[in-house]
């Protein structure tokens, strides 16, 4: 069934904090659940987008992977696109489309899936290197990342406003990731400046958690609540 009301997501940020980098679900299941998406691949090996049905890595040398359904992933996010807000954006930066987003749609308390289709005067990415095992914790696994940059690039920014209530399931307030037309360059957005673009958005009304139950990894780890914030802000700010 082609839910267009449901957040599902696959494992937790609190896991890959932890350091449980190994992929859990093969991505022709997640993908079962949405057609548009962000996440990461096993051993933390990229950055992953999920644009149209089509899914994508941007790896740590900045290289652009298409990813089978075999892929397996340790943390996704999918939902099916059917956005109910469209906007048209003319040269913002990502913070003055934040806080334009955040004061007219009352997405504070809300799941919102987005996607930004257009051209960008500036993009700004960043995508993590694969890890090997014996694994570190993300905070050691993403002190070390290399950064992208380009201009006057055209694209498609996918994405999740979660509630800062969910860090720890997720990461609170925006995430999102970039993949361009050319299907060349991406990543975990540090900045953009929209040149030209339509903002669309999707409020989300459930969310479905699904863990990895039957990985003895996980139902082994004792996570650490109380470092937790403090590293997820490192890893992901
Ligand atoms: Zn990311």
């Amino acid at each position: 069934m082609r839910d267009t009301t449901t957040l599902y997501q696959h494992g937790t940020l609190a896991m890959l904090v932890g350091g449980l980098f190994e992929g859990t679900l093969p991505l022709g299941e997640l993908m079962e659940h949405g057609d548009t998406g962000i996440g990461t691949a096993d051993c933390l090996d990229g950055e992953m987008v999920i644009v149209d049905g089509q899914a994508f890595k941007v790896q740590g040398s900045g290289d652009v992977i298409p990813l089978t359904p075999e892929t397996k992933v340790p943390f996704a996010a999918v939902h099916f696109m059917d956005a109910q807000e469209h906007r048209s954006v003319v040269g913002m930066t990502d913070e003055q489309l934040k806080q334009q987003l955040l004061g007219e749609l009352k997405m504070d308390n809300v799941f919102v899936g987005l996607r930004i289709d257009g051209t960008f005067t500036h993009m700004h990415t960043r995508a993590v290197n694969k890890q090997n095992r014996p694994f570190p914790n993300l905070t050691a696994a993403t002190r070390v990342q290399p950064e992208f940059e380009q201009d006057q690039v055209s694209g498609t920014v996918v994405g999740y406003y979660a509630p800062h209530l969910f860090q720890g399931a997720t990461v609170g307030g925006f995430h999102w990731h970039f993949l361009s037309s050319q299907k060349d360059f991406g990543g975990h957005i540090l900045d953009f400046t929209i040149d030209q673009a339509e903002v669309s958005a999707q409020v989300l009304e459930n969310l479905v958690q699904h863990l990895p139950v039957k990985n003895t990894e996980f139902r082994e780890k004792q996570l650490d609540l109380q470092t937790m914030n403090d590293d997820i802000n490192e890893a992901e700010n």
